[in-house]
This record gives structure tokens, sequence and C-alpha cells, in this order.
């Protein structure tokens, strides 16, 4: 069988499924054509970008207005390294404003349909990137995973979506949302492909003080077999709030691990139940702080009046959408002098407790198996409360609290999500891969 599609169709070929496919889904804000390096193994090959990635000499909106007119004057790290081995990008992809969001809904472009049910969400916020790729459009695309923006939107759209440890990729170029938990990752077709093109993109960069040398190569253990990997799942997932059907075709997936000789047991991992939490304090936190910057005078939408404060207040409020504003908010509550103890420095001695936790799961595992998502896609324009919303990142955001490399690969309409060790991601790969 054909494990990759990276070289199966022409740029050309690509270039017209998006002309064909994008009035309907909206997947593609604007195509580019920034080409690869004509040595390069892989030229003539294309991709797409996530709308929050520089690449000099294009746009960058991050899905929001404040950043409409945009233009960015660099190249990401990781995007250098593609276009370096010979990729070509042909467009950027639409997102949830500034990565936040789980349904692509948030974007100030409007919403991203699903390829597979044009009437349901894509999933987010990263769900450009997956929606392009299930349609077609592109072997695979670049996207951003700050809580389980590449593998939540990968199960919705049946794809793959690979989130690497934190440190592997460079973060150099990629607008920071939440910068302890940012991580480039791919949206691919198959485990291969992500791990290829990951492989390209990694790497320690000086230019961002967290990435680490990681010297395996990442399909160097492709084709070895299941058979006594401990796999270890979480009891949080019979908790309420799992959709049956999802809850259904895990058992699935468990029982055929087992017929290929894992090894697989329950575990309590009580901290479990606070990742949301902690998630949802730390993330808007370092958002707030990183927001700033958008102050209507550096960078894109410019409104001025009456002064600066008029200038920060209506640029501002012009610029940022409801759910972007509501982060910013909290997390400039939680980050105040008067709640700081109360939250973030709580949220953060949280963090660690789980982290060690989870860590210390993963010296008797090999890796920690879950559904990617609690639930399956929601119709566009369900009327979801944000609470609702963020719950459906349960299951995704520990591997970002504790920076574990995670996969979601596609099993009978749902996603099933592999956690492995950190910076062990060859390992967890080599097991994504021979489930596939
Ligand atoms: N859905 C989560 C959020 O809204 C995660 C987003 C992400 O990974 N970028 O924050």
């Amino acid at each position: 069988m054909l494990k990759s599609l990276i070289g199966k169709n022409t740029i050309q070929e690509y270039v017209g499924k998006i002309e064909e496919k994008n009035k309907e889904l909206n997947a593609v804000l604007r195509i580019e054509k920034v080409t690869g390096n004509k040595d390069g193994k892989y030229y003539g090959i294309p991709f797409l970008v996530k709308d929050n990635i520089q690449i000099e000499g294009t746009k960058l909106t991050c899905g929001s207005k404040i950043l409409k007119n945009y233009n960015s004057v660099y190249t990401a790290t990781a995007m250098k390294k593609l276009l370096d081995a010979g990729f070509s990008v042909i467009g950027k992809t639409n997102m949830d404003e500034f990565a936040m969001g789980s349904s692509n809904e948030n974007s100030a472009y409007g919403p991203v349909k699903n390829p597979l049910d044009t009437e349901k969400i894509p999933g987010g916020s990263s769900g450009g990137s997956a929606a392009a790729v299930a349609a077609g459009m592109a072997p695979f695309a670049i996207g951003t995973d700050t809580g389980g923006s590449v593998r939540q939107p990968a199960s919705f759209c049946e794809i793959v979506g690979y989130k690497p440890s934190y440190g592997m990729i460079s973060r150099y170029g990629v607008v920071a949302f939440g910068s302890s938990l940012d991580q480039i990752g791919v949206l691919s077709t198959t485990v291969e492909d992500a791990a290829t093109v990951v492989e390209i993109m990694k790497g320690k960069d000086e230019k961002d003080s967290t990435t680490v040398e990681h010297s395996t190569n990442l399909t160097s253990f492709f084709g070895e077999d299941i058979k006594g990997k401990k796999i270890a799942v979480p009891k949080i997932i019979y908790s309420e709030g799992v959709d049956k059907k999802i809850l259904e075709e895990f058992e699935n997936a468990v029982n055929l691990l087992k017929e290929n000789g894992a090894i697989v047991e329950e575990i309590d991992i009580p901290e479990l139940k606070y990742a949301v939490s902690i998630y949802y304090i730390i993330a808007p936190s370092e958002a707030s702080s990183n927001l700033s910057r958008f102050d209507g005078v550096r960078y894109g939408l410019r409104k001025n009046e009456k002064g600066l404060s008029d200038l920060y207040n209506k640029t501002r409020d012009e610029g940022f959408g409801i759910e972007v504003k509501r982060r910013i908010l909290m997390g400039t509550y939680t980050l105040s002098s008067a709640y700081y103890d109360a939250y973030f420095s709580k949220a953060s001695k949280v963090r660690k407790l789980m982290s060690d936790k989870i860590n210390n799961v993963l010296e008797n595992y090999d890796l920690i198996l879950t559904p990617t998502s609690p639930t399956l896609p929601p119709k566009i324009g369900e009327e979801l409360t944000p609470l609702e919303y963020y719950l459906m990142d349960i299951f995704t955001i520990p591997a970002n609290l504790v920076g574990l490399p995670a996969i979601s690969v596609p099993f009978n309409k749902i996603g099933i999500q592999f956690i492995g060790k950190r910076l062990k991601d060859e390992e967890m790969l080599a097991v994504a891969d021979a489930f596939e």
C-alpha cells in the first residue's frame, strides 16, 4: 500500500483542486507562490501553511482583522527548512483568530467547512489546514498546536495530525499565542508523511532558545511491530461528556492493539481532571502578554483619532474578535498583582504536579492512549457555550502542558491519540504508523 502522498500529484493539480473546492470550503485564505529550492529533494511538491506563520513576501493575518494588511518581512525557521528542501508554498490557510478556538468559527474571514460534511465544523484552530488536506488541496499542511489545534481538526477531518515534543521545532516566525505551549505540527494523510516533514523542520535554532537537538531520525523505528508495547489508558476517558460512538470506536481500537500484541492497561491519573482549568489560566495569561504588541503602532490596523490611549483602544476594539478579547481579559485578570498567586502561580504549580505524574506513568508505559476529542464535530453555528468548546480540548491539552509528542490517527471516523515520551517522538510514531 502506498503510504505517502508526497510527490503523488503536481503543483498545478493541487492548485486546481484549491480553485475547484475552496469557494465552498473557505479553507485557504490566499493562494501564494513561494517556490522551493530547485536542487532540493522535494522540488515540485507543494504545501499549505497556517496563516500565523511568517513567510517573507506573503501576507499574514492570523485570521484577524487587526492584521488584515500585514506583510511578512521574514520567514519562519521551520518554513525556511521546508523551502530549502525543495517544497513550495501554494497558499495560507484559514484559522481561528490568533489560534484561539476549536471550530474555526472564530476567524474574521468566515468559517471553514468540513469537506466530509459541509454542514459541520472542521475543528480548529488549524481547521483550514485540516480541511484543505482532507479535500486534497495539498499533500500536507502546516498548523500550530497550543492545546490541540493540529490533532483535534485532524480527527474531525479524518486525517493525521502530529504535534511534536516541545522544543523539537523552532517557534521563530510563529506568531506567539501561549509560548510555553505552542508548537508547529503537521496535518497529512499518513503518519509517514507527518514524520518526514517534521524530520526536515526539526532542530536547534539560535533564534528560539527553547529548541533542542534531536538526532534520531523520526522514521527509524518504522516497521517494528506493536507486540509487547505497554500502553496506558487513563480512566478519565470514561467520564461523563464523552460521546458513546467515540467510546465504542476507542474500544475497537484498543482491541485491535491488543490483538497485535500490545499490553493495554487502564490507569488512574487524577491530575488530568485539572488539565482544562490549568490550560485556560496559562494560555490566556501568556496570550494577554503576547498580544499586547498589537497596539496600532507597530503592525497592521491603526485607528487614531484622539491621542495614544484612543489609538490603543480603538485599534484593539475594532481589530480583535470576541474570543480574543475574552482571552485577553481572562489573562490580564489572572496575571494581575491581586490574583497572580491565586491563579497563574497556582496553575503553574498544578501543571508541574501533573507533568511529574504523567512523566512517571511514561516511565512504566511506552505510550498513553486516548480518543483525540470527546465529541464528534458539531454543526457550524451550533450554539455551544465557551466552556463546552473548552472541554473539547480535554484529551489534547495534557500533551501541551507537559511538552510531550502526540499524534491523532484516524480510525473508523474518529481520531485516536497516541501520547509519547518527551523527545522520543520516533517511538510513538512507529506505533502510530503500525496502527494506521
Ligand atoms: N482550542 C484550544 C484553544 O482555544 C487550543 C487552540 C490551539 O491549540 N491553538 O485555545
